[in-house]
């Protein structure tokens, strides 16, 4: 049996509600990844989501490369995302129980990797439990350590633009790869995953319901999806 948490990152979009309802509609419980910025630029389908009880987890709040900036400009976007997710809560009447937190890109700040999961850490931010993931890759770059929530299947369907000559078919293509580079193909006998997908209104105009198109994919060859569980960060 596969199984599977469904991440969406970027989050708040136009598209936004039509997600949430469908995943509702499946039983699927996904943590949305949301940038400051995005959920101040589409607030309402922001409060919407939150409303329907989806756990929306920070993702900073402009999304530069961390590696890139300094390590106070990182704490800074953190905390600054941390100030609008916790607006976002209050105004939904919603409490936040959750503060899960994923880098833009993945990327973990480079020199200042160590110093940025100690802050993760201090602030309590929570860890997804990630002890079902399976792959030797995972322990070896001690991403079941992190306080970040990182994947093991991306969709890259956000490459999906004009003339990118990237199309549904490369999503299909790269889903049905047997042996990806990362060596954890999507389908094939007990595999876990976290899934990444992405809330992008530029996606949706190039490929109408883009998310119902895959996850349906993953439905018909046997996937189910797991609820997120998360390990507080102070407890590890
Ligand atoms: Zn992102």
């Amino acid at each position: 049996m596969n199984s599977a948490i469904l991440t969406i990152d970027d989050f708040s979009s136009k598209n936004t509600p039509a997600i949430v309802d469908y995943l509702k509609e499946k039983g699927i419980r996904p943590i949305f990844f949301a940038t400051g910025q995005n959920v101040e630029r589409n607030y309402e389908e922001a409060v919407y989501a939150v409303k329907q009880g989806m756990i929306v987890g920070n993702h900073s709040y402009s999304h530069p490369a961390f590696s890139s900036i300094s390590v106070e400009a990182c704490m800074e976007e953190i905390e600054k995302c941390e100030q609008v997710l916790d607006k976002l809560y209050q105004d939904s009447g919603v409490k936040r129980v959750y503060r899960p937190f994923r880098f833009p890109y993945g990327d973990k700040g480079g020199d200042n990797k160590a110093a940025l999961q100690k802050y993760l850490k201090e602030q309590g931010f929570h860890k997804v439990d990630d002890r079902h993931i399976p792959y030797p890759w995972w322990k070896e770059n001690g991403l079941d350590q992190d306080i970040d929530t990182f994947w093991t299947f991306d969709f890259v369907e956000y490459n999906i633009r004009p003339d990118s000559g990237f199309t549904k078919d490369s999503v299909w293509e790269k889903m049905h790869d047997t042996e990806p580079e990362t060596g954890a193909a999507l389908f094939g006998k007990d595999n876990r995953h976290i899934l990444l997908l992405h809330a992008h209104d530029e996606t949706e105009e190039m490929l109408p319901e883009y998310y119902k198109l895959f996850i349906e994919h993953l439905l018909e060859n046997g996937v189910t999806f797991d609820e997120p569980k998360f390990q507080s960060s102070s407890m590890t």
